[in-house]
């Protein structure tokens, strides 16, 4: 027996020159302080899971990172750290987004384990870092399993409907 195939509907964010779908009905919430040059969304679903979309100044960020993949492996060296975990199993590869090469990478952060208190469980994070030089921006769109992963068996998946029809510029 075949599940009847259901058809997605979409919604689409436009703003300050870059856009990206996201499944109909899901929540949007703005960084109050966002500008064309930086800022932030949270794309949530109904089933609680997040997926986010942050911006930045370029030139700033390419001094230390200069290449997409080496800002990839800043940020998730960055979120081991701050989940206090250690980072293992890094997938890396390139990904076209909207004429650019950027970096997709998924990573599994191992938390410690403590004398006591319950085990917690790994982080599983997926992220697409882009450089677009053709707005001096960089987009970091990313998820975490910590705010219920990219998709729960039955619900869309919401990291590849942002990232599949991503504009930067
Ligand atoms: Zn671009």
């Amino acid at each position: 027996m075949s599940e009847p195939q259901q058809k997605t509907e979409f919604d689409t964010l436009r703003i300050y020159g870059m856009s990206f779908d996201f499944p109909f009905g899901h929540k949007l919430e703005f960084d109050p302080r966002l500008t064309r040059e930086g800022g932030s969304v949270a794309v949530k679903s109904p089933a609680k899971s997040v997926v986010f979309v942050t911006w930045g100044d370029l030139r700033k960020i390419v001094k230390r990172l200069p290449t997409p993949a080496e800002h990839s492996k800043y940020s998730m060296e960055r979120a081991a750290k701050t989940a206090r975990g250690t980072l293992k199993q890094t997938e890396q590869g390139d990904v076209e987004i909207n004429g650019h090469s950027a970096a997709y990478s998924r990573a599994e952060i191992e938390m410690p384990r403590g004398v006591l208190g319950p085990h917690r469980p790994n982080q599983e994070i997926e992220s697409v870092h882009i450089h677009c030089d053709r707005t001096s921006r960089y987009f970091v769109i990313y998820t975490s399993s910590d705010w219920g992963g990219s998709g729960a068996p039955g619900q869309e998946n919401v990291f590849r409907v942002v990232t599949e029809n991503f504009k930067c510029h």
